[in-house]
């Protein structure tokens, strides 16, 4: 007889949604011939430098554990990282963890921080993960919608209005996933007002702050006037770096808030694998310019994105960072869901429909750029093709 399982699980892991990506892509996956511009990671293999690193150190027999919060030497660069890039000072003794990925650090946070039914503000379209990571650590995830009329930017009096007594937390991303959208100073300090008034914290989730494409310099929100007491700063190599398979992240926050993260961390993980924390020193030392040359790229291939889709009749806002485009596909009359179904059938391209990133990314979809130019221009033939049939359909 089948054994029934399901009365042995917690409430909360039973209620989470597998993630919708991922049930698309193992679709994709199943078929031949497929262009994915539905990845969320870099089309770049780590920088040699870096792997070198990382074999020494297996080869220097560098295989035991380190010490909780990662490699003292490590944490040292990421100081050093955190202090000339965005200008915020962290204590590498006892302000900074090296988690498994960023990943982790979220999970880190929200365990530190939330007692059951505490909410956390998330502002819509979002980063997958969010919201079951706030579920598992017993809070209320609470959603803020944002539209491309607003460039996908909260504004200060949404989140005013989405503030109740039961408010502990707001997870900002910028530059985000999925709209690449992202906010500039001035917009920071606004929103900040409003943290310094509810006396909320602040998860920042900066891992895409290595890929920003405008003039005006990145900024950090740990660096907004008031906020370094009030912000976990997440960030990691998995992006910027070309790192995601390595699952190297870190956090940096106030040290009374890095000794209770600590405190779950030496539990769950004790520290994160020791020839990687070698790898990822060399990236900080000597790995910069191969960030630069991934950037660059980058930038060329969202103009091109963002331009042919424009040209091809999806309106598409332009991204500071990221490298995703959120193109909008209301005007084929599809869900988002019919559109990336029927284009995968049709035309084999594979993208991400908006709604997973919930309600308010319906009617969008996501396309990850970080792939081959040629393969873009195929993928944007193909998905133009989709389109024109779609049209005709419609007229017959
Ligand atoms: N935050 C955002 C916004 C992401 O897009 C991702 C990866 N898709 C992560 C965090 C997780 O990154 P990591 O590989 O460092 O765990």
């Amino acid at each position: 007889m089948k054994h029934e399982y399901s009365h042995y699980f917690s409430e909360v892991v039973k209620d989470l949604k597998p993630s919708g990506i991922r049930k698309f892509f193992d679709l994709a996956a199943s078929m031949e011939g497929v262009i994915s511009l539905g990845v969320g990671e870099p089309d770049f293999i780590t920088p040699w430098g870096t792997r070198e690193a990382a074999i020494l150190s297996l080869e220097q027999g560098y295989t035991s554990y380190t010490a909780n919060a990662g490699l003292l030497e490590l944490r040292e660069e990421i100081s050093k990282y955190l202090s000339t890039r965005f200008g915020v000072q962290y204590d590498p003794t006892n302000q900074i963890i090296v988690t498994i990925g960023a990943s982790q650090a979220l999970d880190l946070a929200f365990r530190a921080i939330l007692n059951q039914g505490d909410e956390v503000l998330i502002v819509e379209p979002t980063f997958v993960s969010y919201a079951p990571l706030v579920s598992i650590a017993g809070g209320k995830p609470v959603a803020i919608s944002t539209s491309p009329e607003n460039g996908f930017k909260v504004t200060p009096e949404q989140l005013e209005a989405a503030i109740t007594e039961r408010t502990k937390a707001i997870l900002l991303c910028s530059p985000n996933n999925p709209t690449g959208s992202m906010l500039n100073k001035s917009e920071l300090e606004a929103i900040a007002e409003v943290i310094e008034k509810h006396d909320l914290i602040v998860l920042s989730d900066e891992i895409y702050s290595e890929l920003v494409y405008e003039d005006e310099p990145y900024t950090s929100f740990a660096a907004v006037k008031g906020m370094y007491e009030r912000t976990i700063l997440i960030n990691g190599f998995s992006k910027g770096f070309a790192m995601t398979g390595w699952r190297l992240g870190f956090l940096a926050a106030p040290s009374e808030l890095v000794s209770v993260m600590l405190k779950i961390f030496q539990y769950t993980t004790m520290c994160a694998p020791h020839m990687m924390q070698h790898g990822a020193i060399e990236a900080l030392r000597n790995g910069y310019h191969e960030v630069e040359t991934m950037r660059a790229s980058y930038r060329r291939r969202r103009n091109y994105m963002v331009q042919t889709l424009n040209e091809m009749g999806l309106d598409c806002h332009m991204p500071g960072g990221a490298f995703y485009v959120f193109p909008s596909i209301k005007s084929t009359g599809l869900s988002s869901e019919q559109f990336a179904e029927e284009l995968l059938m049709q035309e084999k391209v594979a993208v991400v429909p908006g709604n997973v990133f919930g309600e308010s990314g319906e009617g969008f979809i996501r396309c990850s750029y970080a792939t081959s130019m040629q393969q873009l221009q195929e993928a944007m033939k193909r998905i133009q093709r989709f389109i024109e049939t779609i049209k005709i359909n419609r007229k017959e």
